[in-house]
């Protein structure tokens, strides 16, 4: 969660929303991505969908089944989506996100029987930090 932090804190740091996320193998990190839709002019340039094609890319394949995603935000549906596509065994996430989030709030998309695949999930890890560098950045903005 400390790589994830530090990456939300890059994405801070260039005026986008402040959300990181890291792809492990075996407890190394194989990819990580910070938050950029507006750098990349990409509505798709959310943490984890950085992250997650960066992983795939490295490791050359679709699948990420033995991978661990660490995210510092409680997903959205899209991002939520392709955790499942890429078959994610386990999504580790800070903040709760009532707003958008997809996993404990919202269309809660690991429960949907269209959902073919759920990762095990573990809310809450390194969650005041998280929480404080959303607050802070929105602070910053009003
Ligand atoms: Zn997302």
């Amino acid at each position: 969660m400390r790589a994830a932090l530090a990456a939300a804190e890059a994405a801070a740091a260039a005026g986008e929303v402040p959300v990181g996320a890291v792809v492990l193998l075996n407890g190394s990190i194989v990819a990580t991505g910070a938050n950029a839709p507006r750098a990349l002019r990409d509505p798709t340039a959310h943490a984890e969908m950085l992250a997650i094609r960066a992983a795939a890319h490295a490791l050359g394949r679709d699948r990420l089944e033995d991978c661990d995603l660490w995210v510092t935000l409680e997903p959205c549906a899209m991002c939520a989506g392709a955790i499942a596509h890429a078959r994610i065994a386990r999504l580790y996430y800070g903040a709760s996100d009532p707003k958008g989030g997809a996993v404990e709030h919202g269309p809660r998309l690991f429960g949907q029987p269209t959902c073919h695949h759920r990762p095990e999930v573990y809310p809450g890890i390194g969650e005041a930090e998280a929480g404080a560098l959303l607050r802070d950045f929105f602070r910053s903005r009003r």
